[in-house]
């Protein structure tokens, strides 16, 4: 499979050297030349797949010959050593459980996958070590850092908003150590992209490092999230209903992931693009004007994105045409008093704890469904553990929530930190090592 870039004006790729790259030389994003579709049979036996075959069935096209089938069916096995459970909330709506990786993320198996992706890749270039630059403002850092943990050939250098990020999330960015680098930026997460952003263009950095991205945007991170998809579909409690899923969404990496599974052939019905107030994606769903804004913050603060990034993907999988787009996908927006009364709710009816962005999805799901005249199967996927917005969900159910037990040593482990206030100092420090 080879990649173009979606502002045409950089060569074609193949997969590993635009997982290496990330974003192309004319600064487009990189798509696939075309979506292949799997045969009926698969669907049809899907119960009969593991997991790990599944994902390796939906991948390898896109992979082609750049990984060989071995080495990649142990990559996708070692990405998909945890479960996606799926749990009834009611009748008709159930959550797809994305947070039991070690990171309690969604974005653990798209991490867990690319870093892999490239550590075969350094196999065959030892001598340019890579580094992986991203700014978090919270949880891709943690699912970023775990990911990459000891993979050869690659540092990775991760800037977050000194104060602004949990304790949880603190503790999984800076007790790695190893080729793992957390640099404290005394700012906001805007002004952590920003320096991000500087980096990549700078000319004195280009000359003497190669560096890359580990965001939504490179293909690796972004591709690999159609796994759960399928996986879901495999699981699903009524087979014989049509199938809505509600994707809480931020730079809408994940719901594109669902959107190309659903063109390579997944039977899924509905999509539906759940979002806070940052609502840029619903609002031109309903007026045909796309017109991004300056982000605003939320409680559901991982989808706090005024202009998504991967909007243009599911642009260009439906060739810029939103009476197609608008068939298959719905837009909701939601304020924060709506989610947590949602939390309260899910919380009321089933006993399960929701964070606010799962809320967010479970708001647009229903919405969907008491507007729709048929009766779907509904998952709204659930991106985070609760333990991830503690405090949030404490104050809003007045009960605790539980630190489950796979990340308790993280929050006995020491931190360690650079602590910066400009972009001159990161420019030194990645200079100096
Ligand atoms: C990153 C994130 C999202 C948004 O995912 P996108 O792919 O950027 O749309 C939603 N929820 C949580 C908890 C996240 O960390």
């Amino acid at each position: 499979m080879k990649y173009y870039s979606l502002n045409y004006n950089s060569q074609d790729i193949s997969f590993l050297d635009a997982v290496r790259k990330g974003l192309a030389p004319d600064r487009g994003l990189y798509f696939p030349k075309k979506v292949p579709k799997l045969p009926k049979t698969f669907f049809n036996n899907i119960n009969s797949i593991s997991n790990q075959e599944i994902a390796f069935k939906v991948i390898q096209p896109y992979v082609g010959k750049d990984i060989p089938e071995n080495r990649l069916k142990k990559i996708v096995e070692d990405t998909l050593n945890f479960e996606f459970p799926i749990v009834p909330i009611s009748d008709s709506v159930a959550t797809l459980e994305l947070f039991q990786g070690p990171t309690l993320a969604f974005k653990d198996v798209g991490a867990r996958f690319m870093a892999r992706c490239l550590a075969y890749a350094n196999i065959n270039n030892k001598d340019e070590k890579l580094t992986v630059l991203v700014a978090t403002s919270g949880d891709t850092g943690g699912a970023v850092a775990d990911g990459f943990y000891k993979v050869k050939g690659v540092d990775v250098v991760i800037l977050y908003p000194k104060g602004k990020v949990s304790e949880i999330q603190e503790k999984q960015l800076t007790t790695l150590g190893e080729n793992i680098t957390a640099i404290e930026v005394d700012g906001t997460f805007d002004d952590c992209q920003d320096m991000v952003k500087s980096a990549f263009i700078d000319q004195d950095l280009i000359q003497s490092m190669s560096l890359t991205s580990a965001n939504s945007i490179n293909i690796a991170r972004w591709l690999s999230q159609m796994f759960y998809y399928f996986i879901a579909y495999k699981n699903r409690i009524h087979p014989n209903k049509k199938l809505a899923i509600s994707v809480p969404s931020g730079n809408f990496g994940n719901i594109c992931a669902g959107l190309v599974s659903q063109q390579m052939g997944l039977p899924i019905d509905q999509l539906i693009a759940s979002t806070n107030i940052n609502n840029t994606v619903p609002s031109y769903l309903n007026s045909g004007v796309y017109s991004p804004k300056k982000s605003k913050s939320t409680i559901s603060n991982a989808m706090d994105v005024g202009d998504p990034s991967n909007f243009i993907r599911i642009q260009k999988l439906f060739n810029n045409d939103i009476f197609k787009l608008k068939k298959i996908l719905k837009g909701y927006y939601y304020t924060d008093s709506q989610t947590k009364k949602a939390i309260k709710e899910i919380y009321k009816i089933s006993g399960y704890t929701a964070d606010p962005h799962g809320a967010v999805g479970y708001l647009g799901l229903k919405e969907f469904l008491k507007n729709s005249k048929e009766a779907y199967q509904g998952l709204f996927l659930e991106t985070a553990h609760p333990i991830k917005f503690v405090d949030i969900v404490e104050r809003t159910l007045k009960t605790s929530v539980e630190v489950p037990e796979r990340i308790k040593h993280v929050l006995n482990r020491e931190k360690s930190s650079i602590p910066i206030h400009s972009y001159e100092q990161l420019k030194s420090f990645l200079l100096k090592r």
